[in-house]
């Protein structure tokens, strides 16, 4: 009965959701960092609708991280606006370079997820410990129900049979698919990925990428940050070339990207990957 209810209401809401667009909008952001001159990010605006896969390329050093760091609220923006199916969740404010963080609220954190490209487990805790830590302390979850879900999950990610195991005991390629139940335990609405196979040996890249491919199979929004362009290539819905902080291509035929980028830079960019 109340599995029926919660149905009918999930529709809804993504019925609702689908109708307005956009899952994320970015409007003309713009960061700079204290005691740096230039802008790490000028004038970015793009929008991920509901269910798409935003893929983000471009050299060391063009903005990747911060972008995806300021849309998860980790560090403040001084210009543009950053809106989650609608609302405006973030607002730049100049003179916020020095701040740490952003003022975004916890509760308004958990509805965007990040997985960085090495981010140690608490090694005090074992798996489950780490997967059911957040749901309990800033969603308050009712436990059973939070490690019936990270069960659920950790099977979805063929790690069922590691749930007691300690963070050291695992490979890096495991670690990397814990940190992401560990995200979608939250159940965000987006789902920011940082170069996560960078620091993997190659033999673990595709087990972690195959559970990416499901993920966007399943329809959950996501950008993706990554050098890997065969998989880019594969997962993305659209993609966007960022260097020295501005967007010099977006599509949304990243085949067509690949093939025939539109702007020399691109094809410059692509030709280092062959
Ligand atoms: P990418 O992920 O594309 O390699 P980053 O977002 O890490 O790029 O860095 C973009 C630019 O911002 C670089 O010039 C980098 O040196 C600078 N930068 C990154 N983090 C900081 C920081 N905390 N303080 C000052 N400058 C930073
Ligand atoms: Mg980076």
């Amino acid at each position: 009965m109340t599995e029926t209810t919660d149905i009918a209401v999930a529709t809804a809401a993504n019925g609702a959701a689908s109708a307005n667009s956009a899952a994320l909008s970015v409007r003309n952001l713009t960061k700079q960092y204290a005691n740096a001159g230039r802008r790490v990010l000028d004038d970015v605006s793009f929008d991920v609708p509901k269910g798409r896969v935003l893929v983000v390329v471009g050299p060391s050093g063009s903005g990747k991280s911060t972008l995806l760091r300021t849309i998860a609220g980790l560090e403040p923006i001084q210009g543009g606006e950053i809106a989650l199916e609608g609302k405006v969740i973030e607002t730049g404010k100049p003179g916020t370079e020095k701040a740490g963080r952003s003022a975004r609220s916890s509760e308004l954190r958990t509805h965007i997820g990040m997985v960085f490209q090495s981010y140690e487990l608490f090694p005090n805790k074992t798996v489950l410990g780490n997967i059911m830590m957040a749901p309990l302390l800033v969603q308050k979850r009712d436990k059973a129900e939070v490690e019936r879900e990270a069960l659920e999950l950790l099977g979805k990610v063929g790690l069922a049979d590691r749930k007691d195991s300690w963070p050291h005991e695992l490979s890096g390629g495991q670690r990397q698919r814990i940190a992401i139940c560990r995200a979608l335990i939250l159940h965000p609405e987006v789902l920011l990925l940082d170069e996560i196979t960078a620091a993997l040996d190659p033999e673990m890249v595709r087990e972690v990428l195959d559970v990416v491919i499901g993920l966007a199979r399943a329809g959950q929004t996501m950008i993706i940050v990554t050098h890997e362009m065969r998989f880019a290539r594969a997962v993305a819905d659209e993609i966007i070339l960022l260097e020295d902080g501005h967007i010099v291509e977006h599509s949304n035929d990243p085949e067509r990207f690949f093939t025939e980028p539109e702007t020399d830079r691109a094809r410059r960019f692509l030709r280092t990957f062959e």
